[in-house]
């Protein structure tokens, strides 16, 4: 026996994988049927049809004898074919695009690619609803076969390879898949669905033709049927070229006019290229000419996805070039802000041959990048006008994203103004739903700023002491609490003239807020000597704050804490720390409510001097806790607070 023979026997033998732990999971997810909806498999592997076509599409750009007419397919006009037998149960979707090798089959239908999967599967609670809502958004892709098939087999081999490189990947979704090297004639795929007893339906012609016309429509590619399909088998390997009814539209969606579009077919159109189970929460459709000719297509979805924050995760929109495909995830269309928005832009005056890096420095991208951003906006615009259910939720999935734009995009700047929203102590629940439009109505004809605090959780802020002498003064204070806020907000310089003011920030000058008149730093009758006293506290304390001093900000509370005015806030004192970077000690001044009871107390016990350090200590320890910072030794604390109740 020859080598070449014997290694030719190696290569056809089956070999059988397993599949990797999280295909298993994601399997196992879907076989016990959390899809309402069964029949997205054929918009899936549609889908994915058509992806290969546009590959093959962009890799003949530079090697044109890839898309040369076979001699088993002499079409060579790029399509989808879905054929199906109703007596066998089975239902085929091929398409003669890119195909793939022996290890492109291994590696892509045997794993999952996306980084972060293995989190997103540890976030799967067990309740069906939640994970088919979270399923829905990883989408599933070609492992949706499984809902309905019991056993997949996929014949395929890679454009430009001999028709001895030919694969066959089989697997009944248990947990392992065989792969086996095969003749194979055609380039491209054949994915081979056996269904499952009761899902058979599924082979019949009348049910895929209506499923083809609602889901896969806007597919750029003609998707066939057999002819006559009713009741025809549609088999069609081997005996030649079958007539076939193409029952698509079969042209690029964002090419067509707007007003013949239905807005189903946007939804569609926003499944194919976002991989999302959901409807987007809104779109906008925009055909540019004039010196520079370009159509987009831009969505907002409804959810973020698992990976939003994660910084290497793909993001941007599908580019073509005169309708070719040219990538995925062009992230140069959208500023870093807006990257939850997806969809395509083709544009006519790039080259077919454009790269990543030639996107980078080439000066139209640049004017795309800035209309597109605009076009988000305006879609934003109209969503928040139109649509306040829709707003909020974009808001809570999005916000925090968004938010980065106040810094990244001075040039829309007022626009993105208008866009926030902030949760703030003018309304009881905590969500952020006020515009600084609003804010602005309400507040006193001379109040000359905007107030805000920051914290961790919206809840931690409403309860600062240092709001109290605001919420009885009827004065509406932002409640800021997620992480990039008080970054943000050191960037939102003035809104419609007003400065943005920390309120925990600097001595409060009580006297000059506006509305009511002025309060009095209140007295004590027992403090004899106020000063004296704090003078005392401040050498109880030391190094650890700047100063201490009698304020007339707080109401109930005995203390808080005040920053400097320059220092860094605390929230971002935190994250930093958190992310180990070493800050200087944060030396805030104490403030003091001289009127309170915990006062008179300690100007009463002023001789014992054990009691006075203890007194002035929980002053400190208070104020640093109300303000969500951690103490040095918190079992001092308690120590001392049992003292302070025995005594
Ligand atoms: P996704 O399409 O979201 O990447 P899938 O699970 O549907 O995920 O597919 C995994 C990969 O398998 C695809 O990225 C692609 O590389 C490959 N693939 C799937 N179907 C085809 C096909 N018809 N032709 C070529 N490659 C395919």
């Amino acid at each position: 026996m020859s080598a070449e023979s014997t290694a030719t026997k190696t290569r056809r033998r089956a070999r059988t994988r397993a599949f990797q732990a999280e295909v298993r999971q994601l399997l196992k997810l879907m076989i016990h049927s959390l899809y309402s909806h069964k029949e997205i498999f054929l918009r899936e592997l549609i889908s994915n049809a058509s992806d290969a076509c546009d590959r093959l599409r962009f890799e003949a750009i530079s090697k044109p004898e890839l898309l040369a007419p076979e001699p088993s397919n002499k079409n060579s006009e790029l399509s989808i074919e879905v054929d199906f037998d109703a007596d066998e149960g089975w239902v085929e979707i091929s398409d003669n695009g890119i195909g793939m090798s022996e290890d492109e089959v291994v590696q892509q239908l045997g794993t999952i690619a996306k980084s972060g999967t293995s989190d997103f599967l540890a976030r799967l609670s067990g309740d069906e609803q939640q994970n088919a809502q979270l399923i829905g958004q990883f989408g599933v892709g070609f492992y949706s076969s499984f809902i309905v098939a019991s056993r997949v087999e996929v014949r395929t081999r890679r454009a430009g390879l001999s028709a001895d490189a030919g694969v066959l990947w089989s697997s009944d979704g248990q947990g392992k898949f065989t792969v086996k090297a095969m003749a194979r004639q055609r380039r491209g795929t054949s994915v081979r669905l056996y269904l499952k007893d009761e899902e058979r339906q599924f082979a019949e012609a009348w049910h895929l033709r209506s499923l083809i016309q609602r889901y896969s429509d806007h597919i750029a590619f003609p998707v066939s049927l057999p002819s006559s399909a009713d009741g025809n088998d549609g088999k069609k390997e081997g005996s030649g070229e079958a007539a076939r009814d193409v029952v698509n539209t079969a042209q690029a969606l964002w090419t067509r006019p707007k007003r013949e579009i239905k807005p189903e077919e946007y939804r569609e159109f926003y499944r194919h290229i976002a991989r999302d189970n959901e409807d987007p929460l809104c779109y906008a459709h925009n055909q540019v000419e004039g010196r520079r000719e370009y159509s987009s297509l831009l969505y907002v979805p409804r959810r973020a996805p698992f990976d939003l924050f994660n910084r290497e995760s793909p993001r941007g929109v599908k580019l073509y070039v005169q309708r070719v495909f040219i990538m995925d995830d062009a992230e140069q269309f959208l500023p870093l802000y807006l990257r939850f928005a997806r969809g395509v832009v083709d544009s006519k005056d790039l080259p077919l041959n454009v790269s990543r890096e030639l996107l980078q420095q080439n000066d139209d991208v640049r004017a795309m990048r800035q209309a597109l951003a605009r076009r988000v906006l305006d879609m934003l615009d109209r969503l928040a006008g139109n649509d306040a259910d829709g707003y909020r939720s974009f808001w809570k999935e999005f916000g925090r994203v968004f938010k980065e734009g106040v810094v990244e995009d001075p040039s829309n700047r007022e626009r993105i103004l208008a866009l926030l929203r902030f949760a703030t102590t003018a309304s009881d629940n905590d969500e952020q739903e006020a515009t600084l439009a609003d804010y602005v109505k309400r507040k006193p004809a001379d109040q000359k700023e905007i107030y805000y605090i920051a914290a961790a959780t919206p809840a931690a802020a409403r309860s600062s002491p240092q709001l109290e002498i605001f919420t009885k003064r009827g004065l509406e204070v932002l409640l800021l609490s997620d992480p990039i806020d008080e970054w943000m907000v050191g960037h939102l310089g003035t809104y419609e003239e007003l400065r943005f003011r920390d309120v925990t920030r600097g001595a409060l000058a009580v006297d000059e807020l506006p509305g009511a008149a002025p309060v009095e730093v209140a007295r004590n009758a027992d403090a004899e000597d106020v000063a004296g006293l704090l003078q005392r506290m401040k050498s109880v304390l030391g190094e650890a704050v700047s100063d201490v001093r009698a304020t007339a900000r707080l109401t109930d509370s005995p203390s808080c804490l005040a920053l400097a005015e320059h220092e860094m806030g605390v929230q971002m004192q935190r994250i930093l720390r958190a992310s180990g970077q070493e800050l200087p000690d944060s030396k805030p001044a104490l403030e003091i409510n001289t009127g309170h009871a915990l006062f008179k107390r300690l100007a009463l016990r002023e001789g014992d001097a054990g009691m006075f350090e203890d007194l002035t200590r929980l002053f400190h320890e208070q104020a640093m806790l109300t303000q969500g910072r951690e103490l040095a030794n918190p079992g001092d604390f308690v120590r001392r607070v049992n003292r302070l109740l025995e005594a």
